[in-house]
């Protein structure tokens, strides 16, 4: 999708730091963190939604988000996480591209925005 930054960031036309990477997602940090490591998992292909990934890469999704969560937590020493999902303009879909916030978070800690 041409304009489309997260397929950019796909392609390898705009550079990026992945965290993890399998056939059909990779994970990033996000340019603005809403708590320190506040990561993105990507589709490689462009789907909008949620509602327009296909079923069948369920399981390639969640490993992503897994290993991704896996790979951080040392590092930021989380004591729980939050998965967000934004889809559609009104509920604060701002980047088109379906992609999934991983949000770390301690006990006492900042409470993230992304919505
Ligand atoms: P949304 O509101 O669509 O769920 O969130 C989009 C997210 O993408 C935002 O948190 C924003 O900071 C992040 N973002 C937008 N452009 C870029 C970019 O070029 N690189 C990275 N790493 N994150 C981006
Ligand atoms: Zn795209």
């Amino acid at each position: 999708m041409e304009d489309c930054i997260f397929c950019k960031i796909a392609e390898g036309k705009i550079p990026s730091d992945k965290i993890y990477e399998n056939d059909n997602f990779f994970s990033i940090s996000d340019a603005n963190q809403q708590i320190e490591g506040h990561s993105l998992v990507i589709s490689k292909k462009h789907f909008e939604t949620s509602l327009d990934l296909p079923t069948t890469l369920g399981a390639e999704l969640l490993d992503c988000i897994k290993k991704t969560v896996l790979k951080l937590v040392d590092k930021y020493e989380w004591e729980g996480f939050n998965i967000v999902n934004n889809n559609f303009e009104c509920a604060g879909q701002i980047v088109k591209h379906v992609h999934f916030h991983i949000l770390p978070r301690k006990k006492g800690g900042k409470t993230p925005r992304v919505y």
